[in-house]
């Protein structure tokens, strides 16, 4: 499994499990129209997914310990998981919020500072509905039960590859800022929307403080990654079968889906 060839291999620790970072969007009641597929999933499925995972002993970790895992791999529990939220759809405040505070699992919900309140406008142009967003007051509320944690996920939710180095700067440091004096403290984990990032807006993340920043790449965190460039899994990608006949088969499959022993990742990119 371990590449005795590799420099990088020697000095990454080999006890280190691959760590999936799970990718969720919204959390519905009710079916969105059949093109949203990949944009949620039912709140009575992920009630699924969560116990299954818990029944199947997985620890869900924030985003902190995933950096610093990365220096030391002991902190890991042996079954690590981190669960993330896109663009901070109102339906998490009711589906998501209390099943997860139940099960103790901390989460983290990437907010378009720009938007809160309001409605996710920019899945017009992509030809999906236009869904409500948390608010504020939800916002608090779920902080300070304290196993939410909210990063910028930029103010008007562009694609960054496409925008200049001034106008990417922008929307990474004022969401930053933004949330930053909502919670009184900065947030220092990134999301880049619709998975849109380049060498520069990468480097704009690093010259901002962010110590990690999440793609739509496909694959699990390995010791080795870039924290600024990390892969997850779509869940819309998993079997329902996993779920359905048990979750042992889930490590299987996050392996071959990802491709773990692929060095260059960006191949999968969608
Ligand atoms: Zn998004």
């Amino acid at each position: 499994m371990f590449r005795q060839d590799s420099p990088v291999a020697s000095v990454a620790p080999r006890c280190a499990n691959p760590i999936p970072i799970l990718m969720y969007h919204g959390v519905e009641d009710t079916p969105l129209p059949a093109n949203h597929k990949h944009l949620y999933v039912m709140a009575s499925e992920f009630a699924r997914h969560m116990n299954s995972l818990k029944r199947a002993g997985y620890q869900a970790i924030t985003l902190d310990d995933v950096v610093a895992s990365q220096k030391d791999a002991s902190i890991l529990p042996e079954k690590p998981i981190v669960l993330t939220f896109d663009d901070g759809y109102a339906n998490l405040y009711r589906n998501v919020h209390p099943i997860l505070g139940e099960l103790g699992y901390p989460y983290t919900v990437y907010l378009v500072s720009g938007k809160i309140g309001q409605t996710s406008d920019w899945d017009l142009a992509e030809g999906y509905v236009a869904r409500p967003l948390l608010k504020w007051r939800e916002i608090h509320r779920m902080h300070r039960d304290g196993h939410a944690h909210f990063h910028p996920h930029s103010i008007t939710h562009p694609r960054m590859a496409q925008l200049s180095p001034q106008e990417a700067y922008r929307e990474m440091s004022e969401s930053r800022d933004v949330l930053a004096q909502e919670f009184g403290v900065a947030p220092n984990h990134f999301c880049y929307p619709f998975g849109s990032y380049s060498d520069v807006t990468r480097d704009i993340a690093a010259e901002l403080g962010f110590v990690s920043a999440v793609t739509t790449e496909f694959g699990r965190v390995r010791p080795t990654d870039d924290p600024l460039r990390l892969p997850r899994i779509s869940m819309y990608h998993v079997p329902y079968l996993s779920f359905t006949y048990g979750i042992a088969p889930l490590n299987f499959w996050w392996r071959i889906q990802s491709r773990e022993d692929r060095r260059d990742r960006r191949s999968l990119r969608r």
